[in-house]
């Protein structure tokens, strides 16, 4: 089956008068269509970047030095921003983003500002992106009749809400949610993750969702990729992440996170922190924090391989690389 969405190598570097931070070093990733992908990892480590290179929303003093994003056969680095806005941007992939709560503009009600979206993308009549954003307020859990309001009257979850509404407006084939619920409390969280789950469902979206919190990314999605320092360090179905992680950081991760069922057992921390991608250390990024590095983990850079089948892991000892002795 051909991906709707495929990354090839990404490569993307900040230039800042310290030097190069390497955001994003050879990230290869794919989405099919109706699929729910999570990208999950400490902050800091690249998550938020891919996101933004998907709609080349990247702040300025981003380089993109190699690799390639192909949206169902197109090209996205190579088309220019004009095109980018008209063809890619809202209408085939939207973004509900990071501090949603706070992206709403607070002089114009809730309706206006998604009636708004939809008439800056599609020509359709006024009357036309009305009754769609009533539409769009009422599938995620919003009484139309508070569609008025200004944002100041919404509760957190309900910004968050008309945000995933304002992201739907155009109808696009991906959405991608960059830490959709960290602001919110644990009953308002688990509201949104509901109506998010839903939503892909029901209109068949495919969906990269961002999290620093495993849980959400477990509750929510089919496929999850683990990032560590710019890089992905595996990539599995959920289930098979949570049964049998093979990285060490996605053990780490996971020994870190407290389980319901179960023996109770004493959490276990991830030694060290993540390094300064001014200068990341060589070969494996992980290697100052990994209990199990060898030589050859700090002269060579572990690819993303295909351990088992649908299972990809970036680890000298995984992969049984000859000179991990
Ligand atoms: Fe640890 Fe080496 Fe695997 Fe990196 S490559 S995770 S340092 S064992």
């Amino acid at each position: 089956m051909t991906a709707l969405l495929e990354v090839r190598g990404l490569k993307m570097h900040y230039g800042t008068v310290k030097g190069d931070v390497k955001a994003v070093d050879d990230v290869s990733f794919s989405l099919e269509a109706g699929e729910s992908l999570g990208i999950a990892g400490e902050s800091g480590c690249g998550k938020t970047s891919v996101a933004l290179a998907l709609m080349k929303l990247q702040p300025g003093n981003a380089k993109f030095l190699g690799g390639s994003i192909t949206l169902d056969g197109m090209n996205v680095l190579a088309l220019d921003d004009e095109k980018i806005r008209r063809e890619v941007r809202w209408k085939r992939i939207s973004m509900v983003p990071q501090a949603a709560m706070n992206a709403l503009n607070p002089v114009f009600t809730v309706k206006d500002q998604i009636i708004e979206a939809i008439l800056t993308h599609e020509d359709v009549s006024e009357k036309e992106a009305e009754k769609r954003t009533l539409e769009l307020l009422k599938r995620v859990g919003i009484d139309p009749s508070r569609a008025g309001n200004y944002p100041h009257e919404f509760s957190g979850g309900m910004k968050q809400r008309a945000m995933i509404a304002m992201a739907l407006a155009c109808n696009p084939e991906i959405v991608i949610a960059d830490e959709p619920t960290t602001a919110l409390d644990v009953i308002v969280q688990a509201q949104v993750l509901k109506v998010i789950k839903t939503l892909q469902r029901d209109l068949g979206l495919s969906m990269i969702l961002i999290s620093h919190d495993l849980s959400v990314v477990a509750e929510t999605c089919e496929r999850t990729v683990i990032m560590y320092a710019g890089s992905i360090v595996e990539n599995t179905s959920t289930v098979e992440m949570f049964r049998h992680p093979l990285h060490p950081y996605s053990v780490g991760l996971i020994g870190a996170f407290p389980k319901l069922t179960g023996e109770r057992k004493r959490l276990e921390s991830i030694t060290g922190n993540p390094p300064n991608l001014l200068d990341p250390p060589p070969g494996c990024r992980f290697h100052p924090r990994c209990p199990h590095a060898r030589d050859v983990c700090t002269r060579i850079v572990p690819p993303l391989l295909e351990t088992h089948e649908n299972h990809m892991v970036a680890c000298h000892m995984v992969n049984r690389h000859p000179e991990y002795r």
